[in-house]
């Protein structure tokens, strides 16, 4: 399988379908062809196919999820677009450097690069499910591109690393060995047992939950752990659960 064939382009709950059709032309002309629409609100139609122009296959390829995490659930990297700061920093990638990570990784295992709303782009919720979040640097006044636009332009990046990563391996040069990275579905795996253990031991109280969860995200999305430290966590958290259980 070709490595750009690891890169997916996921657009959450796009309202207008022409704007898919424009999605799936800006990815073809990059070499991408995984789109994956999160619950569109407009399923793409001959307008959507129109815009598309020749990369109808990619549209028609398209696979369509209920919501973000099914999309996302077997990738070992998610990087998160957003067109403005928000109020929790999240660790952030320039767009170049998003290029090069998603080429990198791709050669172990899936990576997604997601989209938001044409109205309001991704909630927080959302961007919390993603490693960093990469911004294209617009004008500040102005700093909103069209959806399709902005796939367009990180999907310029993401071939320029493809390209160069190319050119490296022809020249013979090592590629850096990389980390055995977990999956989404196994990091939410740990962030829903460090819940549970939070709960046993009292730390979090459920009907005050405050935003234990969401820095616990932040602080483990910074660190990135491999597999094997996910496992180490997973097994502490069960032995503060059996000490939590023998106090009671
Ligand atoms: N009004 C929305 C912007 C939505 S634009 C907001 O304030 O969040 C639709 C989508 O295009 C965004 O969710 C993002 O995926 C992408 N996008 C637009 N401008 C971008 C930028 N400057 N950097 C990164 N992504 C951008």
């Amino acid at each position: 399988m070709s490595l750009l064939e690891n890169i997916r382009i996921v657009l959450v709950n796009t309202s207008d379908c022409r704007n898919i059709g424009s999605a799936a032309r800006a990815m073809k002309t990059m070499g991408l062809s995984q789109l994956i629409l999160v619950d569109p609100i407009e399923m793409p139609n001959g307008q959507a196919q129109a815009l598309s122009a020749g990369a109808s296959d990619v549209l028609a390829n398209a696979k369509v999820v209920s919501n973000l995490n099914e999309a996302v659930n077997d990738c070992g990297l998610v990087v998160g677009t957003s067109a403005r700061s928000r109020t929790l920093p999240w660790p952030m990638l320039e767009p170049r450097e998003c290029g090069q990570k998603l080429v990198i990784e791709a050669a172990n295992f899936p990576v997604a690069l997601v989209f938001g709303r044409e109205s309001s782009g991704l909630t927080n919720e959302e961007l919390q499910l993603c490693h960093f979040h990469v911004q294209i640097p617009a004008n500040p006044d102005y700093s909103s591109l069209n959806l399709a636009m902005a796939v367009q332009t990180l999907s310029y990046e993401i071939r320029m690393n493809f390209l160069e990563l190319q050119q490296l391996q022809h020249s013979d040069k090592a590629i850096q060995a990389q980390e055995d990275y977990p999956l989404v579905e196994e990091t939410e795996r740990l962030y829903q047992h460090f819940e549970q253990a939070l709960k046993a031991t009292g730390f979090i109280t459920p009907s005050h939950p405050g935003l234990v969860m969401t820095k616990l995200r932040r602080l483990l999305n910074r660190a990135r752990p491999d597999a094997k430290e996910v496992k180490m966590l997973r097994g502490i958290l069960s032995s503060v659960e059996k000490a939590a259980q023998g106090k009671k």
